[in-house]
């Protein structure tokens, strides 16, 4: 089986394990406590903060460890909200950071925008200028797309922050950027975030928020104080050990050229066959940017799930965001303004840089061979 839904989550590096064991098991100790043993883990979790904003290219601030990346875009978006405030949400974002903006929309005290997304996936640069005011505390913008791979420009809406609402705080959601794409928080101007480890093949249930400014943060779980007081509970030490075995394994540029040439192989493959649509990049459209560990295609005449399911032996590939499968229709595609029929007929095709292009060959063939086989059943 050739697994291409790297984007729902990943395989573990073997390494990590070993790592996870060893503070499980041997250096099990709470770092909350004051011996040499717990001390002594405090200053093991300490080393992986400033690995971590070393990783992340951020010379100041501080990584507050969560339980993954929902708990991490819950405490940018809740501990930054302000009462009388305005905050702006790209109308793409995953879930965990939609559903909030959603939920804080029905309480009167605060303000909600939406910035609708382009063709090509990218947030609207010239709606989200027209939607921002003096009044924003907080703009929230994923780095890359879970569904379609579309990498914004964070530099860019920094600038237009600047521009209009220069104290307003900007999260990122970078779950499908850390670790597979080149950057540098530093550069790019960003006041809150987040990453998650299960999608860099280290554990799963932990993550960080890098914090440019705690002051800035209020905490949404109250305890014992742990995290600069702002993410009570004591840490996943042995998630947090393993999920820095992870990002330390990763050549960040190594894998991403290995992982453009299995987007390019793919796409051949796939374009051979007639009524496969690949979203790629638009080369008219100078904005237009995306991931090559992400590729949203759509199969005319057949049902994306139904060919998901007619795969799943042979090849595991995904439909969008593994957190909304169950739910019908497609936010972010409809959003783009793609037609009902294609939506349906979609499936993503998330990479990983330890794939080999045979696999990748061979998974474009195989699917291949299988939509032709639906299709006949269906047509
Ligand atoms: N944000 C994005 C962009 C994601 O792709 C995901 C995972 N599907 C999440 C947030 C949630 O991550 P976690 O599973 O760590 O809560």
């Amino acid at each position: 089986m050739i697994y291409l839904d790297n984007g729902a989550t990943t395989k573990m590096f073997e390494e990590c394990m070993d790592i996870y064991k060893e503070y499980a098991c041997d250096a099990f100790f709470n770092p909350s406590t004051n011996y040499i043993h717990g001390v002594n883990i405090s200053k093991k979790l300490d080393e992986v903060r400033q690995n971590l904003l070393a990783k992340l290219g951020a010379k100041r601030g501080d990584i507050i460890f969560t339980g993954g990346a929902t708990e991490s875009n819950n405490l940018a978006i809740r501990g930054s909200l302000r009462k009388g405030w305005e905050h702006v949400f790209s109308i793409g974002e995953h879930p965990s950071v939609y559903n909030v903006a959603k939920d804080i929309e029905t309480f009167s005290d605060y303000s909600v925008k939406f910035v609708p997304l382009s063709k090509n996936g990218q947030v609207d640069y010239d709606e989200l200028e027209k939607l921002l005011s003096p009044k924003t505390r907080l703009i929230s913008v994923m780095h890359v797309s879970n569904e379609t791979g579309a990498i914004n420009d964070i530099k860019r809406v920094a600038k237009i922050r600047d521009k209009i609402c220069p104290k307003a705080l900007l999260h990122v959601d970078g779950v499908q950027a850390f670790c597979k794409i080149e950057f540098n928080l530093d550069d790019l101007g960003v006041d809150l975030y987040t990453i998650s480890a299960h999608k860099f093949h280290g554990p799963k249930g932990v993550g960080a928020l890098y914090v440019r400014n705690k002051q800035a943060l209020k905490s949404i779980v109250f305890g014992g104080g742990q995290e600069f007081g702002l993410r009570s509970g004591t840490e996943n030490v042995a998630g947090i050990m393993a999920m820095a075995c992870a990002f330390n394994k990763i050549n960040v540029k190594e894998n991403f050229e290995k992982v453009k040439k299995f987007n390019t192989l793919f796409i051949e493959n796939m374009n051979k066959v007639d009524g496969v649509h690949i979203l790629k990049i638009d080369n008219s459209d100078k904005d237009s940017s995306f991931s090559p560990y992400v590729i949203s295609l759509s199969f005319d005449g057949v049902n994306g799930e139904t060919l998901m399911r007619a795969l799943e032996n042979d090849v595991v590939v995904g439909m969008g965001s593994a957190c909304s499968a169950k739910k019908s229709g497609n936010r972010v595609l409809e959003n783009m303004g793609m037609d009902k029929s294609r939506i349906k007929s979609s499936l993503r095709v998330s990479f990983n840089a330890y794939l080999n292009e045979e696999e990748v060959v061979s998974s474009a063939e195989i699917i291949a061979k299988r939509y032709k086989e639906v299709w006949e059943k269906v047509k």
